[in-house]
């Protein structure tokens, strides 16, 4: 059996408050300290934390500040400040950053620290260059910085962008990150279908004999052979899927309703030589008839996360994915452009795009086609 205990302190003359703790003296005036619960423990980040230095190194200076506006009796303040030198010291930090950061607060009036900051205004027109913190990122910010200029120097591109960059890092994955599950996996009754991979004819629809029932696929361009690890067939939804004709010319394109639905309306359109279609134009093109010969393999299928979240949005990127990795907007591809917008996350608060760059380069291989990315983000 579990337990909650509450508990109820109270007193005429004190109250503690989250870190704050009020008291009265005996002639009734008000005193403000800072209050630590008992089972409080030292949670300072770690000066040896995988983090920016400035970030560590500004810790000490934010923490005296704060004791600073809590204590408001200059030997409180003192006190408390000898308590923060041994929990910062105890966490790592170096006594000449704490005692730098001592001195810092300690030349700020108190007045100045509790007067309301005026809050600064947002530059509209900045550029944020957002990536993952790594063991690369200074490098990173150099590639981007020296290379700015090769941007500056294109007549479009100089009156959107301005003089640098603003490069912000994004927190890296912990070790609790990878190893700590918010969610269980739900418990599924297994049986033999759930273990069954690949494409699969359903057996009864009008499409079946377009379907290649395999496991796997083989890029032409490359040689590589991908497995398809989820169960695909002619009524699963949320699917990358990719075309072939006779000669080997391959289209890679995605849907959110069933895959036979889809795979209908390409057959259509080869019949009636529809040119908002790529493979029913080549068709027309080279004479290859009728669409029986046409193949198709679901590639991916994107399936609903515990989490929730845009299962479109999910569907949109691993389409982009697909074209940029099986480079199919070159020959024998016949796709027409790569798609990066369904990596820009809009910040309502900044009221700008920004490149999702997830695990920094999922998509793009070298760092320095994120210069690219930014060029796609300003011209579009
Ligand atoms: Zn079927
Ligand atoms: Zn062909």
């Amino acid at each position: 059996m579990t337990f909650l205990l509450l508990s109820l302190d109270f007193s005429p003359s004190e109250i503690n408050f989250l870190d704050l703790k009020i008291s009265k003296d005996g002639n009734g005036d008000l005193h403000t300290s800072i209050f630590r619960k008992p089972t409080d423990r030292n949670t300072i980040l770690r000066a040896d934390s995988f983090h920016p230095p400035w970030l560590t190194n500004n810790i000490p200076f934010g923490q005296f500040q704060r004791l600073k506006r809590i204590c408001d009796s200059e030997e409180d303040y003192e006190k408390n400040a000898l308590d923060m030198t041994q929990r910062f010291k105890a966490r790592g930090y170096q006594y000449k950053t704490i005692f730098r950061a001592y001195n810092k607060a300690k030349c700020l009036p108190r007045e100045q620290l509790l007067a309301p900051k005026q809050k600064e205004q947002q530059n509209s027109d900045q550029v944020y260059f957002v990536t993952q913190y790594s063991d690369h990122s200074n490098a990173i910010k150099q590639i981007v910085k020296s290379n700015w200029d090769i941007l500056k120097s294109d007549s479009v591109l100089r009156e959107a962008l301005p003089d640098s960059p603003t490069i912000s890092f994004r927190r890296a994955p912990t070790l609790k990150d990878k190893l700590v599950k918010s969610h269980l996996p739900p418990v599924s009754q297994k049986t033999w279908l759930s273990t069954l991979k690949g494409n699969h004819r359903c057996g009864h629809c009008n499409h079946c004999s377009n379907m290649i029932n395999a496991n796997y696929f083989t890029d032409v361009t490359s040689g590589h052979t991908f497995d398809i690890n989820t169960f695909i067939n002619c009524n699963t939804s949320y699917v990358v899927y990719r075309l072939e004709c006779p000669c080997g010319r391959f289209y890679i394109g995605r849907t959110k309703r069933k895959l036979k639905a889809r795979l209908a309306e390409h057959k259509h359109a080869i019949r009636t030589g529809n040119p908002q279609y790529p493979m029913a134009v080549h068709y027309k093109d080279v004479s290859h008839g009728s669409c029986d010969s046409l193949k198709i393999s679901g590639i991916e299928h994107i399936e609903d996360s515990i989490r929730g979240g845009d299962r479109l949005k999910r569907l949109l990127q691993r389409e982009s994915f697909w074209i940029y990795t099986l480079k199919a907007t070159y020959y024998p591809g016949l796709n027409g452009e790569l798609d990066f917008s369904p990596f820009l996350v809009f910040h309502p608060l900044l009221c700008h795009w920004q490149v999702m760059l997830f695990r920094s380069c999922d998509l793009l291989p070298a760092h320095t086609e994120q210069l690219s990315v930014i060029i796609y983000l300003t011209v579009n």
